[in-house]
């Protein structure tokens, strides 16, 4: 967990090198942090836009007036239509399912409120309620709800379901009064690109990680990996780190080619496209 001094120090440097947005998530839930409240809102009070990828479970109380007051969009990962298989894919009571989404309930119903959605990571376990999540959603009256496949080692994870899944996304589409933003294809045609062709990543220079142990990573998928690491900024501040021969030196060194899967390599193929003048600048 990152002091509050040193998460209000970069909050500062962030500005200092014109980042425009945070968003506070990451393998570890954000609103378990002693002093959430204040970071949130400081960062906002900063004139950077604010998000939060959250389990929804502490969106209450003084943390929900903080969110609704000061974030631009937050996704809460939810992955079940159910309260069964909620608790079932997370090992929690039931009845914690129905407090999330009374939490979201409770944000959707204010006047002052940030982008409200839903997430939904497909797997062997939960694909059955793919088109009742979509309906959920719709009835909680959230904006928009995200589906998308999961990250995982294994080639063929889906195997003969993923005809049944495409079916159900479908079906979840045609769900109205509720924004469905079906990522699954997508993601998974990106994640079966073995490895980026090229040694370059434009992409990093617009997605840092900063993890809780105050290493920065060149993305949310190599975030904790030794690839992926490029400094330390447990004894530095942030913009030094970021105008660091030492950063330089990891970046000119990174080798994209080595990244075991991506799912930005359609960002990164535009941006190159646009570095080397490939794509044609007149029609867009
Ligand atoms: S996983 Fe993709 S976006 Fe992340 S560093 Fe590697 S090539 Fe870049």
């Amino acid at each position: 967990m990152i002091a509050r001094s040193k998460v209000l120090e970069i909050l500062e440097d962030m500005v200092a090198l014109g980042v425009r947005a945070v968003t506070f998530g990451g393998g570890g839930e954000p609103t378990v942090h002693p002093d959430h409240c204040e970071l949130f809102a400081s960062a906002r009070l900063r004139g950077l836009q604010v998000a939060l990828v959250t389990n929804g479970e502490r969106l209450r109380g003084r943390t929900q007036d903080v969110v609704s007051e000061n974030m631009q969009w937050i996704r809460v990962s939810v992955d079940a239509a159910t309260k069964e298989t909620y608790a079932r894919i997370r090992a929690v009571k039931a009845d914690r399912f129905d407090a999330v989404l009374r939490n979201v309930s409770d944000i959707v119903s204010r006047r002052l409120r940030p982008s409200v959605g839903l997430s939904f990571i497909v797997t062997r376990d939960n694909y059955k309620e793919i088109s009742a999540f979509a309906t959920l959603a719709r009835d909680i009256g959230v904006d928009n709800v995200r589906f998308a496949p999961i990250h995982n080692d294994e080639p063929d994870y889906y195997g003969p379901l993923k005809a049944e899944i495409s079916d159900s996304l479908a079906q979840a589409r045609q769900v109205t009064a509720v924004r469905v933003y079906d990522q699954f294809a997508s993601i998974l045609a990106e994640l079966h690109r073995t490895g980026s062709e090229r040694r370059t990543c434009y992409y990093q220079h617009f997605s840092g990680q900063i993890c809780a142990d105050l290493g920065v990573y060149t993305c949310c998928l190599t975030a904790h990996s030794r690839h992926g690491f490029i400094g330390s900024i447990s004894d530095s501040r942030l913009v030094d780190f970021w105008h660091s021969a030492s950063k330089k030196d990891r970046v000119s060194a990174f080798d994209a080619r080595k990244c075991g899967y991506c799912r930005y390599h359609s960002q990164n193929d535009y941006i190159h496209g646009a570095v080397t003048k490939q794509l044609d600048d007149v029609f867009v």
